[in-house]
């Protein structure tokens, strides 16, 4: 029986501690000091570079042979920078739409893009397989399992790059140096690392979000005289075996390995069976949910109907961007953790609850998921006071949610230890190990688990400049933070296509994201070659009224400013005024994002654009 809002607003009251089994107050504060320990005054700048004597972490350890060849000099129509899923999708719609003047510049030595560099033993997408991989039908492709691991994706990567013949257009080992536009040519000239110039009338920009692998400022990295490598760059000649685990030549070594967040929870555990001992440094723990992975139902894949894919897709962003759907297809922990945020959100003030009444409720339904992630460590764990390290407190959304099942039971191994920094980070390397409060842990071998550079400026990133109509540089004219046009063009920049996270609608499953971005730049391109012009630009209006839309204040700007220090928050500073964090400036909905541009698109008007 349906109960009247009156009805329900003399019901409505925020339970009570001993009704919730646990005081929200208490978390909140013990939440804050948790925080107020990891703050460093920093930053982002904590964090080093790797150039000069670290640029050895950067090196690639994957090509067989390094790529002899001739300088290129040739005019294109469009140049794609980057190699992974973004530019592979890029290149497909591009075909799809008629254009097959293009070609892909690519820094590693084969497709893949993240998947390329994160071999890492264990590496798996914890997004599911069957909407994570790109062009499943067109390719005719069903994954082996829910949640693919590494090698499968990479050979899809490899596969997409078969199907699109896009090997004969790509120029791999080849770095991007600068890309100048050159008024009187109306051209992009792109010249690169091997002595290369494209003249290309359009480029797109898809180097990724997370490629540039970072290390902690730690003193004394150089210093080390054991084996050390990023995870990024794994080192199966020092280890032996492959990313599906036997490492033989790691049984009389002991490893070290700094860091535990998403990387680290997925490798730990075959380290932890190879190495004779495994010391895991840790500063804050991850929140780890769930796993269960199960190989494909072959019915299930004979089932599958023409058009699934994006069905499937459109579905799972829809869920996660707030929009209630009949049918959950995916069914699995991101769209539980996404159903139960909306639930909540949905609920109607009117019901009797002030603002300040949802967002407490908010803060219980999300203190309740981080109990439960906290009693999983309880249960997985056997020694109490290693249990206890390893529980994160904070919300749940201030660091990457992770999803395994092996890597918690993995300290209760009695060849594994754990070390933790109580939020202070490891305190220094030396020649021979790890120095933590005052205690020195000797290692052979030394991991950085410590991610890739997020919050430094995108030029830094992508490691080449891009100069526009006037000659300033990219970096320049996004030196106060980026300024775009539907996130993918930014004014005195004409021709040129961002892809990726640059004001756009995040969507967590990237692949998605990126195929929306494709297909709308490919529009762009089909509609300037329709209507007889060459060049296309945004307005400066158009681009000042993005900037209202995208820096609107939302709810994750508050959320994370309270948050434990991360990527996230531009390692908590974000709420200072003048840090954003990863989610800010970007479309309110990943699904409400890529349906406007769709009715920009149907709209047949070229807003914010000007052609010539
Ligand atoms: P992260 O940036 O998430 O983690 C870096 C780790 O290094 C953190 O645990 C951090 O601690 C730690 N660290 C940094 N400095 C120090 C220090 N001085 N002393 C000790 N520890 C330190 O990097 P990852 O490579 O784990 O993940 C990066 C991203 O890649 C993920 O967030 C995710 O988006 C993506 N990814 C996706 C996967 C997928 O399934 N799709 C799988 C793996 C990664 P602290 O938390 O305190 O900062």
């Amino acid at each position: 029986m349906a109960t009247s809002p009156e009805a329900q607003a003399a019901q409505f009251r925020i339970p009570t501690p001993q009704e919730l089994g646990f005081d929200p107050l208490q978390l909140r504060s013990k939440y804050a000091d948790e925080r107020e320990r990891r703050l460093r005054s920093e930053g982002n700048d904590q964090y080093r570079e790797i150039t000069g004597d670290l640029e050895k972490f950067n090196d690639d350890p994957y090509i067989d042979q390094v790529l002899v060849r001739e300088p290129i000099s040739a005019s294109i129509h469009v140049l794609i920078v980057g190699g992974g899923f973004g530019g592979q999708l890029a290149a497909a719609r591009l075909k799809e739409a008629g254009f097959d003047d293009f070609r892909i510049i690519e820094k590693a030595g084969d497709f893949g893009g993240t998947w390329y560099w994160n071999r890492y033993p264990g590496a798996q997408c914890d997004i599911e397989a069957y909407v994570y991989l790109p062009l499943l039908e067109e390719t005719n492709y069903i994954p082996k399992e829910k949640y693919s691991y590494a090698p499968e994706i990479l050979e899809h990567a490899r596969r997409i790059g078969r199907h699109f013949d896009l090997y004969p257009r790509t120029c791999f080992q080849t770095q991007v140096r600068t890309v100048r536009w050159v008024e009187g040519d109306k051209r992009w000239h792109v010249s690169t690392d091997r002595g290369d110039l494209f003249k290309a009338r359009h480029v797109i920009m898809s180097s990724g979000p997370l490629n540039r692998p970072k290390l902690p400022g730690i003193p004394g990295i150089e210093k080390f005289k054991g084996h050390t490598f990023h995870t990024s760059r794994w080192d199966y000649d020092y280890c032996g075996g492959s990313s599906s685990g036997g490492m033989t030549k790691l049984a009389d070594k002991r490893v070290g390995i700094i860091g535990t967040g998403a990387t680290a929870i997925q490798c730990v555990p075959y380290l932890a069976r190879d190495a004779k001992h495994l010391t895991v440094f840790q500063r804050t723990p991850s929140a780890i949910d769930e796993r269960g992975n199960r190989p494909t139902d072959p019915n299930w894949a004979k089932s599958l109907q023409p058009g699934w894919h994006a069905e499937r897709n459109e579905n799972f962003v829809s869920i996660l961007s707030g929009i209630p759907q009949e049918e959950d297809m995916v069914g699995d922990r991101w769209t539980d953790l996404f159903k139960a945020l909306s639930k909540l959100m949905s609920v109607s003030p009117s019901a009797g609850m002030t603002a300040e009444d949802i967002a407490f409720m908010g803060e219980i339904a999300d203190y309740q998921k981080m109990n439960y992630i906290r009693d999983r460590v309880a249960k997985s764990v056997t020694k109490a006071e290693v249990a206890e390290k390893l529980k994160p407190w904070y919300r749940q959304w201030c660091k990457r949610p992770t999803f395994n099942d092996e890597f918690l039971p993995t300290f209760n191994r009695d060849n594994v230890t754990l070390v933790d920094t109580e939020g202070k980070g490891v305190e220094r390397v030396t020649e021979k190990g790890v120095v933590v409060n005052g205690v020195e842990y000797e290692v052979d071998c030394l991991i950085f688990a410590t991610g890739f550079e997020v919050g430094t400026a995108y030029t830094r990133r992508s490691e080449f400049e891009v100069y526009g109509k006037t000659g300033e540089s990219l970096s320049d004219y996004w030196k106060n933070g980026l300024r775009t046009f539907h996130g993918f063009h930014a004014h005195g920049f004409p021709n040129c296509y961002h892809m990726g996270l640059t004001q756009t609608g995040l969507a967590p499953n990237f692949t998605y994201m990126l195929d929306r971005q494709a297909t709308h730049i490919a529009y762009l391109l089909k509609e300037l070659k329709a209507r007889g012009k060459q060049v296309l630009e945004t307005s400066l209006k158009a681009e000042d009224e993005w900037q209202d839309i995208v820096h609107k204040p939302n709810f994750m700007a508050d959320y994370l400013a309270k948050c434990t220090p991360g990527y996230y928050n531009a390692e908590g500073k974000v709420g200072d005024g003048k840090s954003r964090g990863f989610f800010e400036e970007q479309y309110e909905g990943a699904a409400q994002f890529y349906a406007m541009l769709e009715r920009w698109r149907k709209d047949d008007r070229l807003d914010g654009l000007e052609l010539s």
